[in-house]
């Protein structure tokens, strides 16, 4: 009995009250205020360029490009204008040499070349035609503007924007090394590279895969209704939202769009209450920082994402192994365990290991609703090496990794619920939906864990039952890619609009190809 109210004690260090969740809330609208005042704040509420959301009408035919940590994607988008889209895409490993290349060039060389090969295997007879064009057109540049694929760059590395296709890299993260690009614009670099190989390409806008969420999530939503967040709930977390023009008080340099009155913020929200004003702090959340790579940042992520909640659950654990009091994964009842076999753990168990424990493992353990826990001790076997753990055992596995999962599904509450309140959207007559798009593995496979959500967001002040009834969080799927074509979309009627002909202006009066769909999105948003 002790291990059930060992865990028990254990497990109530991670209650997330009501009134937690409000006081969070309160403090996370302080904070985002902070961050629309002025820079070097907790939340960074980087202004994105972006000024307007889809409303699934858009139409066209547009290219992406993913680079994330291990991959790069190239995808070719066809906006069907009816909510649907069609999608090809292909992937290849970025060569480890190129993460940690000496010059920039050398890796963005790389990423020309596979637009080059993806547009020739997918859109050769376009390809094919647009060489032709370029042979026969008299002007140096080549291309007529109607003739050029807009493509959508998402770039998931801290950049410092400065239009809605510039932006420098700030550092490297996730293993890329390449100190020749830092401090120069992502957009031009790869501009560059495409230039080289004549392609038929123009980076169009760059782009953050919660932004590329909330935009793809705000074309394919059913409805009319417009999306007022994109959440990423995956190896980190962070969100943007659709913020007044008026609210955002600190200077926004360059140009975009200002018929809207609107303007995408990426919250950074990763980082909100690095400060610790309000935010939980557990013994195991102050291990947990402090073995980080990045001590005393990213602090509200730290409670929330996928990379670290199995984290969590880990040091509790290993805590609890060291408890002579209590008896978890040993062999001391072996008379007890239904299994009748000797529970061991083997030496090379990620229980000693930092990192060891996937967060999917609390999803198994969520998900098992069987008397005996079977599931969840065969994966406790597979995925950490516990051989033979008793069903009670596997209780106290269940209960640590459910108080885990649970607070972290509340502290999202938080910033959802801010950002709802925020924006007044409920204080609108009618029954529109408030409709936030999120996307990532934890929130798409943690059992319940939108449910978890819509019950803390029942209990904030502001938003009540009723309130919660009226916010539909539904999964992006494909966000980055879509995403990365709707924001090149946007570029493309911001560039009519601002009638910069980015082709020194041979060719004005020439109808342009994208000119419809860009005028639906703008008069979406107006
Ligand atoms: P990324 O963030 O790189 O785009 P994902 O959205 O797939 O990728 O998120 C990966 C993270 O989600 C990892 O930290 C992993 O531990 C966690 N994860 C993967 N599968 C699950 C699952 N079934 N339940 C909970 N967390 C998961
Ligand atoms: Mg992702």
């Amino acid at each position: 009995m002790a291990l059930a109210e060992e865990t028990k004690r254990i497990a109530a260090q991670f209650d997330y009250s009501d009134q937690d969740v409000n006081v969070g809330v309160r403090e996370f609208l302080k904070q985002m205020h902070e961050g629309l005042e002025r820079d070097g704040t907790s939340l960074s509420q980087i202004p994105t360029y972006v000024t307007g959301v889809p409303n699934g009408t858009e139409k066209g035919l547009y290219l992406a490009v993913d680079l994330g940590g291990t991959n790069f994607r190239v995808c070719s988008i066809h906006l069907n204008g009816d909510t649907t889209f069609n999608l090809t895409y292909s992937k290849v490993a970025i060569p480890k040499e190129l993460m940690v290349a000496k010059k920039a060039s050398d890796l963005f060389s790389f990423l020309a070349k596979q637009i080059e090969l993806f547009l020739r295997t997918h859109h050769g007879a376009h390809f094919d035609a647009s060489i032709r064009r370029r042979q026969t057109v008299s002007t140096p540049e080549g291309f007529r503007d109607e003739h050029i694929f807009r493509l959508g760059f998402t770039f998931s590395f801290p950049v410092q924007q400065f239009g809605i296709n510039k932006g420098t890299l700030m550092r490297w993260t996730k293993g890329f090394d390449i100190p020749d690009a830092i401090g120069k614009d992502v957009c031009a670099l790869l501009q560059q590279e495409i230039d080289n190989l004549h392609l038929p390409v123009k980076v169009a806008a760059l782009v953050n895969d919660t932004v590329g969420t909330l935009m793809a999530r705000s074309y394919t939503s059913p409805g009319k209704t417009s999306t007022l967040v994109g959440a990423i709930f995956g190896t980190g977390t962070n969100g943007a939202y659709v913020e007044k023009a008026s609210n955002i008080k600190k200077p926004i340099k360059g140009d975009y769009d200002r018929s809207t009155g609107r303007m995408i913020i990426n919250t950074e929200w990763g980082s909100f209450d690095n400060q610790l004003n309000v935010l939980p702090n557990t013994s195991y959340d102050i291990a947990l920082d402090q073995e980080s790579v990045n001590p005393g940042i990213q602090i509200f992520e730290k409670r929330v994402s996928g990379m670290f909640l199995g984290e969590i659950v880990r040091l509790v654990i290993v805590d609890m192994l060291k408890n002579a009091e209590i008896s978890l994964f040993r062999d001391d009842h072996s008379g007890q365990n239904d299994w009748k076999s000797t529970t061991t753990i083997a030496p090379e168990s990620g229980l000693f290991k930092q990192w060891g424990l996937d967060s999917s493992l609390m999803s198994v353990a969520a998900a098992d609703s069987t008397p005996d826990h079977s599931s969840l001790r065969q994966e406790l076997e597979k995925q950490l090496h516990i051989y033979a753990a008793s069903l009670e055992d596997a209780r106290a596995f269940k209960d640590i990794a459910y108080a885990v999962g649970r607070r972290a599904a509340r502290l999202s509450a938080v910033a959802l619920g801010a950002i709802v309140l925020q924006s007044g959207q409920l204080q609108e007559p009618g029954d529109e939906p408030i409709d936030i798009g999120v996307d990532g593995s934890l929130v798409e496979h943690y059992p319940f864990f939108r449910d978890m959500i819509y019950e803390a967001l029942a209990a904030v002040e502001g938003i009540g039952p009723e309130g919660a009834k009226r916010i539909r969080i539904g999964i992006a799927k494909d966000g980055s890619g879509v995403g990365a074509a709707l924001i090149a979309l946007v570029a493309a009627g911001m560039e009519k609009k601002a009638n910069v002909d980015y082709l020194h202006g041979v060719r004005n009066g020439i109808v342009h190809k994208f000119t419809d769909s860009a005028r639906q999105l703008t008069a979406t948003v107006g």
